[in-house]
């Protein structure tokens, strides 16, 4: 999410006829006794941040104190956030950070350019953060990082109550994007060259167009011109827009596992454009801890979804997420959490220390799992799910793939980078020419976690043709 937002408020000031330069250099001018500046030659440096974890935060405020030393020697320099911690923290950074001249709620991106000059015209701090509503801005002046891929979010916000997530607090409410809406801005991108989509959202398939944001509903818009009913639910979103055409491949992030159902799984079995990665988060295999996180199921109703997600789609490669040391986390929830990772064999897992996050319910319980204990567990869990990717992966060895050619590669310009329908990744040699296209591809090797593959021979006859 956060990268489209970055790609959407790159647009925007690209627009306005500044110019955008790469990313933040953590080393530069940190040398004693010299003035610390990250970008001598910028006027505006915007951080887009995320509030899920503490660690994220820190690297921010770490950021922020030595941008002080950077004013020091660039007076004029404007120095703004954007992202989750403006929501969170709100002008009280203000009083912290007075050398932070700009802040940017999440649903207020498109207002960044204005708030930029008016800093510049009466150098105060500015900020401009609205508590209700969407925060996804479809602008046509969107500066997409790919030629071929393209973010699309769809809904924002959690009504779920997950004790130790800050996304309620920070994104609000669930909100929709009508389904329409959803439907032309797709359209739109594959008109521009578009051909794979990630569709969006905090709990992507928890899509409403029934929550669709009232004020965006205009008149004289006809959902069955697109053949969508206005409260279309997910699968029927994803259903949808596997009817655009030369719409080759859609993925959605983030799932919640409440709304992973089988009417869900039956969209994705018959609809091939539809990618075999999905990402459930579990974050512990241990029901006691399950239920002090709030997470609505137990481990074995968890397992279920996943058996029937790999009965109806038995190509499927299943992702996860894992929290480690969450309040209360005995050895033996830790034990049964490495057993859920090895009886659930999920292809990758993203495994983080649990942190307490201000304001969320969980930060009234003792986070009383000692650090080294969970930097203990994290490792652990990180050895055992390194050892099951592999052995998933080497399964594959040998056998040939659909491969979406993304790009060039970036470490060796004679390979091409693609990826497969499970959005496994390979590289391979072959011609530019191939760029966006679909290749069939064989795994030969495995380097970490990317493939080297070769591409399949056309048979004789079909090459002929
Ligand atoms: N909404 C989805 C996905 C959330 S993605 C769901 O609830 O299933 C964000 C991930 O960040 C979570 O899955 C969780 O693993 C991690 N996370 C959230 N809050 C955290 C915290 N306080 N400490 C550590 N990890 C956290």
């Amino acid at each position: 999410m956060n990268m489209y937002d970055t790609e959407v408020a790159e647009g925007l000031l690209q627009n306005q006829g500044m110019q955008i330069l790469s990313s933040f250099d953590e080393t530069a001018g940190t040398l004693p006794g010299i003035a610390y500046s990250p970008f001598p030659e910028a006027d505006v440096i915007l951080m887009n941040t995320c509030s899920i974890r503490e660690h994220a935060e820190e690297r921010v405020f770490g950021r922020l104190g030595l941008l002080k030393e950077a004013k020091r020697v660039q007076p004029e320099l404007i120095i703004g956030l954007m992202g989750c911690m403006v929501e969170e923290h709100r002008e009280k950074l203000f009083q912290k950070y007075p050398h932070l001249d700009l802040m940017v709620g999440t649903r207020n991106i498109s207002e960044l350019p204005a708030l930029i000059e008016e800093v510049r015209k009466e150098r105060k701090q500015v900020a401009r953060i609205k508590q209700e509503g969407i925060s996804i801005e479809y602008t046509d002046q969107i500066k997409r990082a790919g030629s071929y891929h393209a973010w699309l979010p769809v809904m924002t916000g959690c009504n779920k109550v997950c004790t130790f997530c800050i996304v309620p607090i920070t994104r609000g409410s669930e909100v929709s994007m009508p389904a329409r809406e959803v439907y032309r801005e797709a359209s739109r991108l594959v008109d521009d060259g578009v051909r794979w989509i990630t569709l969006l959202g905090q709990n992507v398939n928890s899509y409403d167009g029934r929550k669709a944001e009232d004020g965006r509903r205009k008149e004289g818009q006809n959902p069955s011109a697109a053949g969508l009913h206005p409260s279309a639910a997910f699968p029927e979103l994803l259903d949808t827009l596997c009817q655009i055409e030369g719409l080759e491949r859609i993925s959605f992030t983030t799932s919640h596992p409440s709304d992973a159902t089988e009417e869900l799984y039956r969209v994705i079995a018959k609809n091939p454009k539809i990618s075999r990665r999905f990402h459930l988060p579990l974050q512990s295999g241990a029901n006691p801890v399950l239920k002090r996180m709030k997470r609505l199921h137990t481990y074995e109703e968890f397992k279920q979804k996943i058996d029937s997600m790999r009965r109806w789609i038995p190509e499927i490669s299943v992702t996860t997420d894992i929290i480690a040391g969450f309040c209360g986390e005995t050895e033996q929830d830790h034990q049964d959490t490495l057993r859920a990772l090895g009886e659930l064999c999920f292809d990758d897992a993203y495994i983080y220390k649990y942190s307490t996050r201000p304001g969320t319910p969980a930060s009234k319980l003792a986070d009383d799992v000692p650090i080294s204990i969970k930097e203990q567990r994290n490792r652990e869990l990180l050895e055992l799910q390194k050892t099951i990717r592999q052995r998933n992966n080497e399964q594959l060895l040998g056998e040939t793939f659909e491969v979406f050619v993304e790009e060039i590669s970036p470490k060796d310009p004679s390979q091409l980078r693609g990826r497969t329908q499970a959005e496994k990744t390979v590289v391979f040699p072959g011609p530019q020419s191939l760029l966006g296209s679909f290749q069939k591809v064989k795994f030969r090797a495995l380097r970490h976690e990317t493939f080297l593959g070769i591409l399949e021979a056309e048979p004789a006859e079909k090459a002929h043709l």
